[in-house]
């Protein structure tokens, strides 16, 4: 197969880029570095199986030759990042899916949407099955990520049942690992780092809050079966052990070492209380569950945040 991941530079993107190299399929990059970074892709330079195209997939993109299929990966995926980039997180999600979408349709590929846990908003459903159709403050600061995500599914279902294009929807949950970019603002890189430099671990709100944290070699994986083996219905992928906010932190500052201690700072507006994937569809259909616990999977995340911060 040749196939284009966008956001390639990405957390998420590279990773993927890496997975379908793995098994000898040819990839073509995109990104525009807006929140991606070259050094995530600096290992491929002599890869002859990879090129990449710096294009940004909010306007036309164009990609020669044959392509079985997109997955569309690229925006920016850290509250921080979107607060501050609000108008490029709202256009990468429609505009960019639009232009993803009408060139699959153009090339005949499958097209793959990264979606997101934040379809669900605030969820008054606990754990989120596919069927919770979400509580999403629309005019909230974190609207623009969440309402860009629920247009492109709806974007991708449109082409689905339109034009019979051949789709998938994956909804991330929170996750974490190797090429996480130190300053990203989510939460386990900022305890990792924090914990790493001595400083003390900002813990946001009471710390009550719940989250369900993969590792991303899980989640890699189950994206790519998901892409072959799925159907056109959304699917979450993630890890349903949920820890509390507080519980990160201590599990954080443990597994560093160091003497950190924990600062409260105020909770982000419309953060949502609690989240955790209820998994049955992906395990049925794919086969595919977490296998890499939050204790191992923080472990070897450590390990890589010991290289690239100084402490
Ligand atoms: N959080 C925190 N301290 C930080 C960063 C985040 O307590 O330094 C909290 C945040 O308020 C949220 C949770 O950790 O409740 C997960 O935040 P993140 O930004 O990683 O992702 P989200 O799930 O909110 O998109």
């Amino acid at each position: 197969m040749r196939v284009l991941i966008t956001g390639a530079a990405g957390f998420l993107g590279s990773h993927l880029v890496d997975r379908f190299l793995r098994d000898g399929h040819a990839v073509v990059g995109m990104d525009n570095f807006i929140t991606g970074s070259k050094d995530n892709l600096r290992h491929l330079d002599d890869c002859a199986d990879f090129e990449f195209l710096e294009q940004d997939v909010s306007k036309f993109i164009e990609v020669e030759g044959e392509l079985d299929g997109i997955l569309h990966f690229a925006s920016p995926a850290s509250p921080i990042d979107y607060l501050e980039l609000p108008i490029q997180t709202l256009k990468v999600g429609s505009l960019g899916t639009h232009n993803a979408l009408g060139l699959a349709k153009a090339k005949g590929a499958r097209f793959f949407l990264a979606s997101t846990s934040e379809v669900y908003g605030d969820p008054s459903v606990h754990p989120q099955p596919e069927t919770y159709w979400g509580n999403v403050n629309p005019i909230g600061p974190r609207g623009v990520y969440d309402e860009a995500k629920r247009f492109a599914e709806a974007m991708t279902m449109a082409y689905h049942r339109y034009h019979g294009l051949d789709t998938r929807i994956v909804r991330i949950f929170n996750t974490y690992g190797p090429r996480m970019r130190p300053g990203d603002g989510r939460v386990v890189s900022n305890f990792i780092v924090q914990a790493l430099q001595g400083k003390p671990l900002t813990v946001y709100g009471d710390g009550s809050q719940t989250r369900s944290f993969c590792y991303v070699d899980d989640l890699i994986e189950g994206i790519y079966r998901l892409f072959q083996d799925g159907g056109a219905d959304p699917v979450n992928i993630g890890n349903d052990g949920e820890f509390t906010v507080s519980e990160l932190a201590e599990m954080v500052v443990g597994l560093v070492g160091g003497d950190s201690k924990i600062v409260i700072e105020p909770l982000p507006v419309d953060d949502p209380r609690q989240r955790r994937p209820d998994l049955s569809v992906a395990r049925r259909m794919l086969g595919w569950g977490p296998t890499i616990t939050l204790e191992e999977g923080l472990g070897k995340t450590i390990h890589y945040f010991r290289e690239v911060v100084a402490p």
